[in-house]
């Protein structure tokens, strides 16, 4: 049986592990491949609806594309092999 009061749920933005009330959930398209293999298919990005900045960023226009913290360590990473 689920405790609600127990149950908790992993940010997507920020990666913070929330109580189940202070999660919400965005639902985006995928990119790339995934999106072309299941274009009526999409992500369930979960995200602190008591933090202005999780709820701003799990409902940005286009594709989730993955945490933002992320996508800086792959755009950093590439600059780095030059
Ligand atoms: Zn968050």
């Amino acid at each position: 049986m689920i405790d609600s009061a127990t149950l908790t749920w992993t940010c997507m933005v920020c990666g913070d592990e929330r109580p189940d009330p202070a999660i919400s959930v965005a639902y985006r398209p995928m990119a790339g491949p995934l999106e072309q293999a299941f274009p009526q298919a999409k992500w369930n990005v979960r995200y602190c609806n008591d933090r202005p900045n999780c709820a701003a960023t799990a409902h940005e226009e286009g594709p989730w594309l993955g945490r933002p913290e992320r996508r800086k360590a792959e755009e950093t990473s590439n600059e780095d092999k030059d």
